[in-house]
């Protein structure tokens, strides 16, 4: 039976979304289908105002809309990475731009920022050069630094990412701590996984 092939294309497109499936990409284009024109040409416009319309700051790697950026020497700079009222001793690593905002907002850390490009995953080619070690390395050598703060996730890919910027801190001697992770406030013991307990545990601290 004939099929639209511009819908399939959607279908395809969709699925380079993370957790999108053939399956969910096809729920998805119907419901585009479905929704009004409108609606789903807005969305088309919004995905293009972010290709053309928003930056990554080259040297922390977090995104803000061009027009916030400063530019310096044909590169983006963020206001964060050029404020003076920071703590230039201590720069924070995460494996994503989110969580930047995430622990800017929520905590009262006010050293500096570096954001990899995602994990190290070798199985699936992410190795030290694709999620921005290079950068990385580039970043501390510019000197300043004494702590930095890994705030990646506890999965097998952050365990490894944790483990190797660890190794190169070393190399520069710079103090490295992580963020801890276990019981959530307000949390019962009783309600976590024995992983977690036991990654709490492990990562107590003295009173
Ligand atoms: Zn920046």
């Amino acid at each position: 039976m004939k099929q639209s092939k511009h819908l399939n294309d959607l279908i395809d497109a969709l699925t380079i979304l993370p957790g999108v499936g053939k399956k969910s990409a096809q729920r998805m284009a119907y419901k585009l289908m479905r929704n009004n024109t409108e609606k789903t040409l807005n969305l088309s416009q919004k995905l293009l105002n972010v290709t053309s319309m928003v930056s990554n700051c080259k040297i922390c790697g977090i995104y803000l809309d061009n027009e916030d950026m400063l530019m310096q020497q044909n590169d983006h700079d963020c206001h964060l990475c050029i404020a003076q009222n920071r703590d230039v001793s201590k720069i924070c690593v995460t494996e994503s731009p989110a969580d930047v905002y995430t622990i800017d907002s929520s905590t009262d850390y006010k050293g500096y920022y570096f954001v990899l490009d995602g994990n190290l995953s070798p199985l699936d080619g992410r190795g030290p050069v694709e999620i921005g070690i290079k950068r990385l390395e580039a970043r501390l050598e510019r000197g300043n630094i004494n702590e930095l703060i890994l705030a990646t996730s506890t999965t097998i890919e952050g365990e490894a990412t944790s483990h190797y910027v660890q190794q190169l801190s070393n190399k520069f001697n710079i103090k490295i701590s992580r963020i801890a992770f276990g019981i959530p406030l307000n949390g019962e013991l009783g309600y976590l996984d024995s992983d977690t307990i036991s990654h709490a545990f492990k990562e107590r601290k003295e009173l």
